[in-house]
C-alpha cells in the first residue's frame, strides 16, 4: 500500500517504510493514498485477536505475518482474553482500554509497535539499529518502554517532562529495566519535549543521527502509523460488544467520546468510521487545555496560550499532531496541510477554509470540561454507576453528558477509558474524599480500601523497585543526551 506524507502527495513509500521511520522527511505525517477496505460484517464475528490481525493487516500489508506479530504483542499480557472489554454502567458504556501491562491505553498500540517495527525491519532488510525517540506526557513513556525493552535490533529514549507527570507515572518509568532503555527528565513541559525530540529529528541526516552514528531514528509516539492502526481495533470491539448484548441492531450508529491529546485515539474512530463501522458523532474531550474545542466549534488552530497543568496530565497539550492527518483526509490537499503546518510554526496559529470547518463539524462535536467537572464526575459516577473513573475518563464522562444535555442525541454512547484510576490516586481519592495522605501508593491503598476496586499488580509492585534512570538535563541538551547513548 502506498503512503505518502500530509504535506507532499509525490512521494511514496510502502506501509513497511512508514512503520520504520514514523515521520516522512518532510516534517509531514505518513497517510495512505487510499484507504483500505475490509469486510466489517465479518470483523465484527471475530474475536478481538482476530480483529487486530484483520484491520492491522488491511492498514500495512507489506508487513507479513500478522497473525503471529498479533500474538505476540497480545496473548498473556493483557488481564483478559478480549484486551479491551466494555462495561455498560446503564448510562453509558465504558470502553476499558487499560487492562494491559501498564495499565494505560496506549498499551494497545505500544504492544503492537515493537513487533511491527521489528517485522519492518526485517522487510526491508535493514542492519542498523533503530534508535526510539520519544517525548511523553506520562504514559506514553512507560508504556513504549515496557513495549521494546528488550527488544533485539532496538533502543529506546523516552524524555518527559521534569514535574509535569504523576509520581506513579514517573516511578513507572525510572524503574524500567532492559538492556536498551534510558529514560531523561527535561527541564520544561511536555510541548518543550516533544519538540526537543522533533529537533533531533531535524538535526538527523536522512533519517539518522547526526555524526558517525548510524542509529536509524524512530518514534514511538502516536504520529507513527504503526500505533495507529491497532487503536482502530477496539472500535469494532465496543461495537461488536453492544451487538452481542442486544443494545444496537447491525447498522444503527453508535457514538463515541474520547479523552483527546494529541488527537491519535479519536482519529482511530475516525479510520474506523471510514472502514465501514456505523460510527456516529465521534465527540472530542479535552481539559482546560481546550485548544481543540476551540478549533473544531470556530475552523482556527491557535496554540497561542499558556499550557494548563490539570488532573489529567496526558491531555495537557497544545499541538496535537494526528489532526494533522484529519486536515489531510478531509481535504485530500497536501499543499493546503503544508501551508496550514507553516502557519501553525511561524504564527502559532491557523484557520481552515469553511469547506473544511463544515466537513469536520459534520463528524466531530468538541466539549472540554476543567478539573472541578471532572472530580464532581468521578463522585457522580461512582456513586450512581459503582464506575470508578480516572481523571481522563471522567473528563470525556462529562463531556459526554454536556452533549447529550445539549443535542439530545439519544444514540448509544461509548466513553473511551484511558487509564486506571490507580495511576492517579490522589486525583481520584480527592474526588471522594478529602486526602489524609500526599504518598501516592498510601493513597492507592486507600483509594482501594474506599471502594473496593483492585489495584492492578504492575502499579502495587512499583513501590520496592528500584530508581534506575535519574537524569534531568536543560531542553537544549536532549540532543546532547541521546548522541551520548
Ligand atoms: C495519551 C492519553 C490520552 C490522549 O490520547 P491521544 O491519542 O493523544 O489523543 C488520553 N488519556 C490518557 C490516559 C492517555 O494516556
Amino acid at each position: 500500500m502506498r503512503y505518502h506524507s500530509t504535506r507532499n502527495g509525490k512521494n511514496f513509500v510502502d506501509s513497511a517504510h512508514a512503520v520504520l521511520t514514523g515521520l516522512a522527511l518532510d516534517g509531514g505525517l505518513y497517510v495512505p493514498e487510499k484507504l483500505p477496505q475490509i469486510d466489517v460484517a465479518g470483523c465484527l464475528q471475530e474475536n478481538t485477536m482476530e480483529m487486530a490481525t484483520g484491520i492491522i493487516g488491511a492498514f500495512l500489508p507489506e508487513i507479513p505475518n500478522m497473525k503471529k506479530l498479533v500474538d505476540r504483542a497480545y496473548k498473556g499480557k493483557f488481564q483478559t482474553e478480549e484486551l479491551t472489554p466494555t462495561v455498560d454502567t446503564g448510562k453509558f458504556t465504558v470502553l476499558e482500554l487499560f487492562r494491559g501491562p501498564t495499565s494505560a491505553f496506549k498499551d494497545v498500540a505500544l504492544c503492537m509497535l515493537p513487533q511491527l517495527l521489528t517485522a519492518a525491519r526485517e522487510v526491508k532488510g535493514m542492519n542498523e539499529d533503530v534508535l526510539i525517540l520519544t517525548a511523553t506526557s506520562g504514559d506514553t513513556g512507560k508504556a513504549a518502554l515496557a513495549g521494546f525493552a528488550n527488544v533485539p535490533g532496538v533502543k529506546i529514549c523516552v524524555f518527559y517532562p521534569d514535574g509535569g507527570v504523576s509520581a506513579i507515572q514517573r516511578a513507572q518509568m525510572v524503574t524500567q529495566e532492559g538492556n536498551n532503555v534510558a529514560v531523561c527528565a527535561v527541564k520544561g513541559n511536555f510541548d518543550d519535549a516533544q519538540t526537543g525530540v522533533k529537533n533531533i529529528f531535524a538535526a538527523g541526516e536522512n533519517g539518522r543521527l547526526p555524526g558517525g552514528n548510524r542509529l536509524c531514528l524512530s518514534t514511538a509516539n502516536s504520529i507513527n502509523i504503526g500505533r495507529l492502526a491497532p487503536q482502530v481495533t477496539y472500535y469494532f470491539k465496543a461495537y461488536a460488544d453492544l451487538l452481542r448484548r442486544g443494545q444496537i441492531q447491525m447498522g444503527d450508529t453508535v457514538n463515541f467520546c474520547v479523552p483527546t491529546g494529541n488527537f491519535g485515539d479519536i482519529l482511530a474512530g475516525w479510520l474506523a468510521k471510514k472502514l465501514g463501522l456505523p460510527v456516529g458523532k465521534l465527540i472530542c474531550a479535552s481539559n482546560a487545555n481546550n485548544v481543540l474545542t476551540d478549533f473544531i466549534q470556530t475552523g482556527t488552530y491557535d496554540r497561542r496560550r499558556p499550557l494548563h497543568k490539570t488532573l489529567s496530565p496526558s491531555m495537557d497539550i497544545l499541538v496535537s499532531s494526528n489532526l494533522e492527518r484529519l486536515l489531510y483526509f478531509l481535504s485530500e490537499d497536501t499543499e493546503l496541510v503544508s501551508k496550514l503546518m507553516n502557519q501553525l510554526n511561524t504564527d502559532g496559529n491557523y484557520t481552515v477554509p469553511a469547506n473544511l470547518k463544515a466537513a469536520i463539524i459534520e463528524e466531530f462535536h468538541a466539549g472540554f470540561c476543567d478539573d472541578v467537572g471532572a472530580q464532581t464526575a468521578i463522585a457522580n459516577v461512582f456513586k450512581e454507576h459503582n464506575y470508578l473513573c480516572d481523571t481522563h475518563t471522567a473528563t470525556a464522562w462529562a463531556v459526554a453528558e454536556n452533549y447529550v444535555n445539549q443535542t439530545g442525541d439519544s444514540r448509544p454512547m461509548v466513553v473511551l477509558s484511558t487509564a486506571s484510576a490507580y495511576k492517579f490516586p490522589g486525583s481520584v481519592l480527592s474526588a471522594l474524599e478529602p486526602l489524609s495522605d500526599n504518598d501516592e501508593f498510601a493513597q492507592m491503598d486507600r483509594l482501594a480500601k474506599l471502594t473496593g476496586w483492585p489495584i492492578p499488580r504492575n502499579l502495587s509492585d512499583l513501590q520496592t523497585k528500584k530508581e534506575l534512570h535519574t537524569d534531568v538535563i536543560e531542553k537544549e541538551a536532549m540532543l546532547q543526551f541521546v548522541m551520548s547513548l
